[in-house]
């Protein structure tokens, strides 16, 4: 293993020029340790959100070219920013954007996948005894176009390197102290894991735990690099996103979350015949929807029809139940209707894997507190529900305490 250590720093760690002089005091503790540092940084605070709104005051549809040609200019505002403030500090470093170093991805603006990433440049600069600064969430296409990598994609920006350069860590900084049983905001007793496995971090990740980028998990999992996950405000270790741990497997479920992002929508009285489903999600498909959730029960009645609820991302739902209003008319159904107050729980553990029983406990947990369950779905390791948004809090609290994942007293 060689001693280059990649860190990211998150646009919270990065608000303002007071954080930023701090974590260059971080990075230079680091470096006179020993090790060959490569930084990867996000924007200031919310200055991706500004800049997006920014592009929404001249157009609802800009062309996604520049928007990404926009959107990244913030990380290349935060990476001068700290190559200045570690030259202060009386060290060298470098800052450089995506397309500097060679970070190579295909063409999805807004969304890129990286291909692969040239260390040669940033190797040579280490070489020289420099901290080298790579701006976060950006790359370039073979035409030398700039894209982003999602919204969050800082995370997968820095385990790329991480890989590339066959980095010895990989440290996610941000403001929370690591990964916890639950948000903290919502449970008292929620307690910081030390350990995840990058399975139960992906379920997480993408249940919009919001702490990272469910690519970079996908990544990290598929090159076996170990993430530490942890704050810039303090010095406490955070927790370890890596393979299976052997003590987890005591552990029924590692965690419950809650996502207050989605919608639900119904089309009443679908046809129950083959081919229905696959033309209302074709049709949804092409209309680039993101879909979650899917319930179709069997029909019962003579009239053999039957609903087909689903549900997406808030910010689709205008789009969607257009869509839904066209697909209801041509299959003969009887309309839509839709609920933008849900919320969807979840228990997530590999544990369940092996036990039986977790979604009973889990359902006894939500009865117990009157809280009617209105779709349910499962994977080999999560469980979700969703319910009424108004119980979401409710409902995190007790299931926690069902699971017994609190501090011990
Ligand atoms: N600045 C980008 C965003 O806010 C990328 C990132 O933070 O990772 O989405
Ligand atoms: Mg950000």
């Amino acid at each position: 293993m060689r001693n280059i250590i990649v860190q990211k720093y998150g646009g919270s760690s990065v608000t303002n020029t007071e954080r930023i002089q701090n974590i260059a005091g971080r990075i230079i503790k680091y470096k006179r340790r020993g090790y060959r540092m490569v930084v990867v940084v996000s924007a200031l605070g919310d200055t991706t959100d500004e800049l997006i709104k920014l592009s929404r005051s001249i157009t609802k549809v800009p062309s996604e070219r520049e928007h990404d040609m926009l959107v990244s200019t913030g990380e290349q505002v935060s990476v001068a920013l700290l190559a200045m403030a570690i030259h202060k500090l009386g060290e060298e470093a470098i800052s450089f954007t995506g397309a500097q170093v060679g970070i190579r991805t295909d063409s999805a603006y807004t969304k890129a996948r990286i291909i692969d990433v040239n260390a040669d440049k940033i190797e040579k600069e280490l070489a020289a005894g420099k901290v080298v600064i790579v701006a976060g969430f950006q790359g370039v296409t073979t035409n030398h176009d700039i894209t982003t990598l999602g919204r969050g994609g800082s995370d997968t920006s820095a385990v790329a390197l991480a890989k590339a350069l066959n980095a010895k860590e990989c440290e996610i900084y941000t403001d929370v102290d690591g990964i916890y049983t639950a948000d903290p905001r919502i449970v008292r007793s929620a307690r910081k894991l030390d350990r995840i496995s990058y399975e139960e971090m992906l379920e997480l990740a993408s249940l919009g735990a919001q702490v990272m980028h469910p690519r970079s998990i996908e990544m990290a999992s598929k090159f076996k690099i170990p993430l530490h996950v942890r704050s810039s405000f303090n010095n406490k270790k955070g927790t370890v996103i890596s393979g299976e741990v052997k003590m987890m497997e005591k552990v029924l479920v590692s965690s419950v979350t809650v996502n207050k992002e989605e919608a639900k929508v119904t089309i009443c009285d679908c046809p129950d015949k083959p081919g229905i489903a696959a033309r209302i999600f074709k049709k949804i498909a092409e209309e680039n929807i993101n879909i979650d959730m899917i319930i179709q029960n069997i029909s019962r009645t003579k009239a053999r029809n039957t609903d087909v609820s689903f549900t997406v991302q808030k910010d689709e739902l205008g789009k969607t139940i257009k869509t839904a209003k066209e697909i209801s008319r041509s299959i003969g159904a009887k309309g839509v209707t839709f609920d933008s107050n849900i919320a969807k729980v979840s228990v997530i553990g590999i544990g369940m894997r092996a036990h039986a029983g977790v979604a009973a406990k889990m359902f006894s947990a939500l009865a117990g507190k009157k809280i009617n369950i209105e779709m349910i779905s499962t994977s080999e390791i999560k469980i979700s529900c969703v319910i009424a948004k108004k119980n979401a809090e409710k409902a995190v609290k007790a299931l926690h305490k069902a699971f017994k994942l609190g501090r011990k007293k």
